[in-house]
């Protein structure tokens, strides 16, 4: 059960509420974010929650039988859109493109991607100066000194930038230079970084872990919620399977299923759902058709060159192409 609370309720309905919860035995939590004050309750079926919907000072109650209940549908029927400022939103109003490279490598690089950015009139770069690899030896980002670099130059052309962060301690150093926050596959169930990013008044994008269920997924965005922070973005990224002639499996369904289950914004990743360049024009298409918000595709000015995931990377003509296909989708 949720119960949201009017910021202005008395003491005495307070008093009224703590009563009913106590005698019928209701576990609860006082959760507080930016928005809202809340008490989510551990119930038994048989309480009569229009007791509770009748005091005064109580707002809305609802009864979510999910494991995750603040990012349920079953509490929110409403799609949820996130505001990134400046009048950049997620979710809801059409499909919102996040591009850019894998990697920050350079300042030439950025430079060269946001003009192509500016060219299709979107809004929000990608591109990670914390990288989690596989070897200790691969490139692992530029660090903070990028990340600077990297928000002067997309702050000075009026583009919001998404970036990962990989543990607790980071948050404060980047919380000034980010627009979103990414939370990586790898990271997906790092509940300490959650919590964290639960206390940030910042939207957070949170990837599906590499095996990852749904009902996962959830759960983790309800940890970011219930620390605090109700500005979140769900992001299918694909999946490890079997198959091994793909990077991932990524995974359509998850698309109307996470939208169905949840309220909350969701995009695709195209580019490590399938990891082969080639096709990820045809994935991101079909994200779209599946009812996703927006998709996340990474791109380089010469992903020949690109120091992670250049064999996923579209190159600046490739990416005219897709955004020529996708402008002529949305009557689909
Ligand atoms: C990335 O976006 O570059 C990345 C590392 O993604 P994921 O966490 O989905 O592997
Ligand atoms: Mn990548």
């Amino acid at each position: 059960m949720i119960i949201q609370l009017d910021s202005k309720i008395s003491k005495k309905d307070r008093e009224k509420l703590n009563d009913i919860l106590t005698e019928n035995n209701v576990k609860t939590s006082e959760i507080s974010t930016q928005f809202n004050d809340y008490i989510v309750g551990i119930v038994s079926k048989d309480v009569d929650i229009r007791l509770i919907g009748n005091i005064e000072g109580v707002k809305d109650v609802h009864r979510v039988t999910d494991p995750y209940k603040f990012v349920s549908k079953k509490w929110k029927v409403n799609p949820t859109v996130i505001d990134i400022g400046d009048g950049v939103t997620v979710g809801s109003n059409g499909f919102t493109l996040m591009a850019g490279p894998c990697s920050i490598e350079s300042e030439e690089q950025v430079e060269k991607t946001v003009k192509q950015l500016l060219k299709h009139n979107i809004k929000i770069m990608r591109g990670g100066v914390f990288k989690p690899r596989s070897s200790p030896y691969a490139f692992r980002g530029l660090g903070i000194e990028g990340l600077k670099m990297f928000y002067s130059v997309c702050k000075a052309n009026n583009i919001k930038i998404i970036t990962e962060v990989m543990q607790v301690s980071q948050i404060e150093q980047m919380v000034d230079y980010v627009d979103i926050f990414q939370v990586g596959a790898r990271n997906t169930q790092n509940f300490n970084l959650l919590d964290a990013l639960g206390k940030v008044d910042k939207p957070v994008m949170l990837k599906r872990g590499i095996s990852g269920s749904i009902s996962e997924l959830l759960q983790s965005a309800e940890y970011v919620f219930y620390a605090g922070n109700e500005k979140i973005i769900l992001c299918e990224r694909g999946m490890r399977t079997f198959e091994k002639a793909y990077r991932n499996t990524f995974d359509i369904n998850a698309i109307p299923v996470l939208k169905e289950k949840s309220h909350l914004p969701v995009i695709a990743d195209p580019s490590h759902g399938i990891g082969i360049r080639q096709h990820v024009d045809k994935i991101t298409l079909a994200a779209l058709v599946a009812g996703a918000d927006g998709a996340i595709v990474e791109i380089h000015n010469e992903p020949e060159t690109a120091l992670s995931d250049g064999q996923q990377s579209l190159n600046f003509e490739e990416f005219d192409i897709l955004m020529n296909k996708i402008k002529k989708l949305p009557a689909v």
